[in-house]
């Protein structure tokens, strides 16, 4: 049976640096502080905005959440970005998704301060992952690269196959992991015969959206299998695009859903709260 990384744990290494990170701003008379914007009320989101609010509490980041109607006006959204923009008291701004119908996402988006965005939503942090210079990246692609190189895989030369070119995970994560210089492979819903491929990968990265779909016989004996999917599993619960029963008996190392890739999105965000004071210091 393979390795199975703990996601929790290499969180937790993330907040303990974002922690000391953190102390380090205070000492120089400055308070990290991160505005969540939430339009609506999808309870996966307030959850997930809440839950960010309870770690920024323990790491010593101020956090305020902005929560609006999900009938508030396009422009009422985009003049709160404006005036969180122009706050110096304020290093981070996230809008959560989804964004009711009746709102242009991209043109929200784009209002975020490039440096101040540390969801690595805005075009100009995207074209900087391509590029290879220093950005705010997204989370969930972030988090595939440090549970890789915090676990000690060695990219370089080896054979990396993702699955999923999706804009959130998939398209950003090929450029972060293309830096580490593996040879890369990218399947996705037109690829034939996809097994024919994850079965010659060192490492396998799924990022599709469909539960249990990468199963063991698809996987080489020893690689390394990061799961970034989310799904609902049939009878309740939360599973991944790989089917962990069988793919841990054939990887050599590989991430549960829950307690993997998902574990470390809160902990990257807040890092990015950091790398985004950095940016604004110039
Ligand atoms: P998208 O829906 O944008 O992309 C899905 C990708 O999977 C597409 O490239 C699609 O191909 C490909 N695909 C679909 N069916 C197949 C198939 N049968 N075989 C091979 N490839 C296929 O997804 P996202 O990038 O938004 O998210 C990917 C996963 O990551 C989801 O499970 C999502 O829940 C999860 N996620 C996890 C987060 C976390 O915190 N852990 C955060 C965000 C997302 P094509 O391009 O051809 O359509």
């Amino acid at each position: 049976m393979g390795e199975i990384i703990d996601g929790r744990a290499i969180a937790n290494e993330i907040k303990e640096e974002v922690k000391a990170g953190v102390e380090q701003y205070k000492s120089q008379g400055l308070s990290p502080k991160l505005d969540v914007i939430i339009v609506g009320d999808d309870p996966a989101s307030v959850a997930y905005a809440r839950s960010k609010g309870r770690v920024s509490d323990k790491l010593g980041i101020a956090y305020e959440l902005h929560e609006m109607a999900s009938d508030t006006p396009e422009n009422d959204v985009l003049a709160l970005i404006d005036k969180l923009n122009k706050d110096e008291q304020v290093h981070g701004i996230l809008v959560e998704l989804p964004l009711p119908a009746h709102m242009d996402k991209e043109k929200v988006m784009e209002a975020v301060d490039p440096n101040k965005d540390v969801d690595g939503v805005h075009p100009i942090n995207r074209g900087y992952i391509m590029s290879g210079q220093e950005g705010l990246f997204p989370a969930t692609p972030q988090a595939c690269v440090e549970i890789l190189l915090r676990s000690g895989v060695e990219l370089q030369g080896k054979h990396a196959v993702l699955v999923g070119r999706g804009e959130t995970v998939g398209k950003p994560l090929f450029f972060m992991l293309l830096k580490h210089n593996p040879t890369m492979t990218v399947c996705h819903s037109r690829t034939k015969d996809l097994a024919s491929h994850t079965k010659q990968a060192d490492i396998v990265i799924a990022a599709v959206g469909r539960a249990k779909m990468i199963t063991g016989d698809m996987l080489k004996p020893g690689a390394v299998v990061v799961d970034a999917g989310i799904n609902e599993a049939e009878g309740g619960g939360l599973c991944g695009d790989v089917d962990f029963d069988s793919a841990k008996e054939v990887a050599g190392k590989i991430t549960p859903v829950p307690g993997g890739v998902g574990s470390l999105t809160t902990a990257l965000i807040l890092k990015n709260v950091l790398k985004a004071i950095k940016k604004q210091k110039g």
